[in-house]
């Protein structure tokens, strides 16, 4: 069973949304539990963060402005076309959506985005330190390195422009000053690397207030590429850097919109 669904219902076997009634419901409904959790988790505050599900060519299902993500009821997703019209629904849709479009056109793979402020990944990303460091096997095996994007006004054409080198090769960046963005085949995928990369940063966290990080060597990273072949996981992953630290050396202002950030 998956959201009260028997399995296979609403949703092909690869987990991709179809262009079916099913899967538009299907897919709502995984924007309302994705909703629910970044709230409980404390990833967003008021009414912060926005999730968007791709469900045809033309059609992609965004989350609203103005709302606690926690608190959303079937009726407040909107609909917007590849170009970012509105086509159905009664409540604005996020000022956000424009980033949201920019992944769905750079990234054929990518059905499902969610953005959110989570508290440790955002305080690196105000740092101004990214989380590529190579540290833990699982995060990665499952998402690489995640890169840092230089910081753009949110809400404006600048944020989307400023992500736009990372959003073809990692499936999670951190935005400088700002927060996260996930993308995944579909939503609770994309939420899943979203909550990766905030335990991730906490961990991290926690190692450099105990004084040391070790980082894995080039040799064990490439045991981790092995693996990852083995298991038959493709699609895109960021490099993580032998040479990334967190100490004083890895500080500095935050990466400017148009300047490079590494
Ligand atoms: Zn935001």
């Amino acid at each position: 069973m998956r959201n009260g669904l028997p399995e296979g219902e609403g949703e092909e076997s690869d987990g991709v949304y179809r262009e079916t009634n099913m899967n538009a419901f299907q897919a709502k409904q995984d924007i309302l539990e994705a909703g629910r959790r970044i709230w409980i988790r404390g990833f967003v505050a008021a009414n912060d963060g926005n999730i968007s599900a791709r469900v045809s060519d033309d059609e992609i299902l965004c989350t609203p402005t103005g709302v606690s993500k926690g608190f959303m009821d079937p009726a407040m997703i909107a609909t917007v076309d590849g170009e970012g019209r509105q086509i159905r629904g009664e409540w604005k849709v996020s000022s956000e959506a424009k980033m949201h479009l920019a992944v769905y056109r750079k990234r054929p793979d990518v059905h499902a985005v969610v953005h959110a402020h989570p508290p440790t990944a955002t305080g690196f990303a105000v740092a101004g330190i990214s989380l590529d460091q190579c540290v833990l096997p699982e995060v990665l095996v499952t998402l690489g390195g995640i890169p840092l994007a230089p910081y753009g006004l949110p809400g404006s054409e600048e944020l989307p422009t400023a992500m736009e080198t990372y959003i073809e090769k990692a499936n999670v960046i951190l935005m400088a000053n700002h927060g996260v963005l996930s993308m995944g085949k579909n939503v609770m995928e994309a939420y899943y690397r979203l909550e990766t990369v905030e335990h991730f940063a906490k961990i991290l966290l926690a190692a450099v207030q105990l004084g040391n990080v070790n980082i894995l060597s080039p040799e064990r990273v490439n045991e981790l590429k092995d693996l990852r072949e083995r298991f038959n996981l493709t699609g895109v992953l960021y490099a993580c850097n032998p040479k990334a630290n967190v100490g004083p050396a890895a500080t500095g202002p935050a990466p400017e919109f148009g300047k490079e950030s590494r």
